[in-house]
């Protein structure tokens, strides 16, 4: 229940120009979505019918998330982003109310995003031994999709990790019937990707902060020694670097100023910084 899920859902701040590589699905979410949000007339005319929902597949920490919010951002939806688990509830019925109660918010402001993220935790694959709790929440979640009309323009993006524990009857045509592929980034998409968390969280690289160092962060990434790397990672490795960066600059201001040579105090450290700022 944070603040977020109150009032009205609004458009995210996060834009393409926040994401780095992930071009092939980046497109093929403009046309599934952001399109059809911004020029209905156009796919009514020519009888194009957009995807309900769209499934965002891989390994964690490759962007998923920002790609919904993206979408949203662009297509200027409301955005309504949810975690599986959090609608898990223990008490009987609450939780099929809860993804109901999803739906209703997004039709109040349309055009909508709706969000699942760890969707696979909220509709596990159907099995003997699955609760009947569980497949309320499925069953009420299949209600909820097939009964979207195109113009209500709602449009639903699922996350998973785990595809195949998801029941695929919400994978049938008119549901979750586009599923995309989030990959782990590869040698120059690194790069980007580094480039991008540079730009959007503005560290001074150029006859800044990282100078030279900048150097050898993208000589890293586009090696095969970074393979593996989310673009979770490769974010964290950038802020470090800057971070490591500052606290260098830091010091050498410190033996200038003072010529001390215990730098590591922490009220010095901070008074720095403050007077860095
Ligand atoms: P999870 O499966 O763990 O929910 P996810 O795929 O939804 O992960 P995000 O939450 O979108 O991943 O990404 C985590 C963080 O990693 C982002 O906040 C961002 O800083 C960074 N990141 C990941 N991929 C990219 C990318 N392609 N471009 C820029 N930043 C990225």
């Amino acid at each position: 229940p944070s603040s977020k899920r109150e009032g009205f859902p609004s458009p995210p701040s996060t834009s393409w120009s926040d994401i780095g590589a992930l071009h092939g699905v980046r497109e093929e979410l403009h046309m599934a979505i952001v399109q059809p949000i911004r020029r209905p007339e156009v796919f009514k005319r020519l009888g194009i019918s957009a995807p309900r929902g769209v499934l965002l597949w891989g390994p964690p920490g490759n962007g998923k998330t920002m790609l919904a919010r993206a979408v949203a951002s662009e297509g200027r939806a409301g955005f309504i982003a949810v975690k599986g688990p959090e609608l898990l509830n223990k008490y009987v019925g609450e939780s099929e109310r809860s993804v109901r109660a999803v739906f209703a918010r997004a039709r109040a402001s349309s055009p909508c995003v709706i969000f699942f993220d760890e969707i696979d935790a909220l509709v596990p694959r159907r099995s003997d031994k699955l609760s009947e709790a569980s497949t309320n929440i499925v069953n009420t979640l299949l209600t909820e999709l097939d009964g979207l009309s195109e113009r209500k323009a709602i449009y639903v993006i699922g996350a998973t990790n785990r595809p195949d524990m998801i029941d695929p009857a919400l994978l049938r045509p008119g549901r979750f019937d586009k599923l995309l592929y989030v990959d782990l980034p590869k040698g120059l998409e690194r790069v980007e990707i580094g480039r991008t968390v540079v730009n959007r969280e503005q560290v001074p690289v150029r006859g800044g902060l990282l100078g030279d160092d900048w150097r050898g962060v993208e000589e890293l990434l586009a090696s095969d020694r970074a393979d593996g790397m989310s673009g979770a990672d490769i974010a964290a490795l950038v802020t470090e670097a800057a971070t490591t960066a500052l606290r260098d600059a830091l010091g050498q201001a410190m033996h200038h100023s003072h010529g001390e040579d215990d730098l590591h105090g922490p009220s010095t450290e901070q008074s720095l910084r403050e007077q860095a700022e």
